[in-house]
């Protein structure tokens, strides 16, 4: 059996994660800013704050909601270059392009000591904007996703000003979960720089984690009523129950249902529309949570719930893809995903007559991508696991799990962290008893 590898066929040939950065090439500088210019300028409000005298290079924090981020990022900055962390899987099939456009490849939810030496290269060696989006991966239902708790130091160690792009509308405009079909959506972005070069010299790396942390708070669906942001689209609540999984009438988990701008439960045929503002309705009964973002928050606490009370496991059979480099997609076929408190993550199955195992234990992620419509493969939801040389793409074979197992990720997460926080201190209290 092999563990955390598969065994390919020689021919093939793992990805260099070690590959230097590229300085982004001019021309792509003024191709992203002409697209940009006609896709979206007319309906983009930008807002500059104590950005008077930032001039590159400088590094950029920013929300992420969808493949418009990219738009706004590159108007915002003009006319520096900018170079983008950007997940592996994003330079599918065009490696080359993306090199030259500056951007470095990672695999998620991994940690790659040689993405600091990259960083710094493109900042001070380049003098480019260096563009991170530490949520991962797109919000699925308009608000923070869970941060790396590494992010403190990171900027500790780049010791560049940050500068932090919060992007409003951009969810509502091509949400994640129906990302093909855009809504007439104005989009707003703040571009604010919340630290100077001389702020984080003075700050710990838990203050600034927490500056950071502040100022990259959003709720689209706050943002869509403050301002009276109508959605008139008659399909607006089409894919909805991909997020929201779970009936709040009768508890029951993945048979919610979609169609047109209703939401509802085909258990107990409860049914909510989601109105021209963004909040939900009941048309009969009780509504329960009428702003999508605290459901998706009760779903959180009853997966806390189920993991404290030891009920927490997943268990299915799921179609496996593996991307070991950016060519291809290899199809791994059946295998079986797992995933608990226990083991975290583990994908069993065989290929090529050799059985694998790939494991990602609880303590190494503190987030999972998943996709609701994952064109490049096969248009369904779909999880990815990465390993330092590999990405496994698992298809389960029930529908509507993926959000379910992206919660359950931070919030097995977030246990253990905090198992490992009581612990020490009960280690140091030991260790002060003694002294005394
Ligand atoms: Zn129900």
């Amino acid at each position: 059996m092999l563990l955390n590898k598969v065994n390919y066929d020689k021919k093939i040939k793992y990805h260099n994660m070690q590959k230097e950065p590229k300085k982004q090439l001019l021309i792509f500088k003024w191709i992203t800013k002409i697209f940009s210019d006609i896709s979206i300028k007319k309906r983009l409000r930008l807002e500059k704050i104590n950005m008077e005298g930032v001039k590159a290079p400088y590094f950029i924090i920013s929300n992420h909601m969808g493949f418009v981020d990219l738009e706004v990022n590159a108007l915002a900055t003009y006319p520096a270059r900018v170079s983008h962390i950007a997940t592996l899987e994003g330079h599918y099939r065009r490696s080359l392009l993306m090199e030259l456009d500056g951007c470095i490849g990672k695999r998620k939810f991994t940690t790659d000591p040689h993405l600091i030496t990259a960083c710094e290269k493109i900042l001070n060696k380049f003098g480019s904007v260096l563009t991170m989006y530490p949520e991962a991966r797109y919000s699925p239902i308009g608000t923070t996703a869970i941060l790396p708790d590494s992010l403190g130091q990171l900027i500790k160690r780049l010791k560049h000003d940050v500068v932090v792009l919060v992007h409003h509308g951009n969810y509502l405009f091509s949400p994640f979960w129906d990302w093909r079909r855009k809504r007439d959506v104005p989009l707003y972005t703040t571009m604010t720089r919340v630290l100077t070069k001389a702020d984080i010299e003075e700050k710990t790396p838990e203050e600034i984690q927490k500056t950071v942390t502040d100022a990259l708070q959003y709720d689209e669906y706050k943002y869509q009523k403050d301002n009276g942001i109508r959605i008139t689209e008659p399909y607006r609540a089409e894919g909805l129950h991909k997020v929201l999984y779970q009936c709040p009438i009768c508890n029951t988990e993945y048979e919610m249902y979609t169609e047109g701008a209703i939401l509802g439960c085909s258990h107990c045929g409860h049914k909510w529309e989601l109105t021209e503002l963004g909040e939900l309705r009941a048309l009969d009964g009780e509504t329960v949570f009428s702003h999508p973002p605290t459901w998706y928050e009760w779903q959180r606490a009853n997966v806390r719930k189920e993991i404290e009370e030891g009920r927490y496991s997943f268990n299915d059979e799921v179609d496996v893809y593996s991307l070991p480099n950016t060519k291809n997609f290899i199809e791994l076929g059946k295998a079986r995903l797992t995933h608990s408190m226990e083991t975290g993550f583990v994908i069993e199955g065989h290929y090529n007559g050799e059985d694998y195992k790939i494991s990602r234990p609880v303590a190494g992620m503190y987030g999972v991508h998943i996709e609701y419509d994952y064109c490049y493969i096969r248009s369904e939801e779909c999880i990815q696991i990465s390993t330092m040389d590999d990405t496994f793409i698992c298809y389960p074979s029930e529908k509507n799990r993926v959000t379910k197992l992206s919660i359950a990720t931070e919030e097995l997460y977030k246990v253990k962290q905090e198992e490992k926080k009581a612990k020490r201190e009960a280690r140091l209290a030991k260790k002060a008893e003694k002294q005394e």
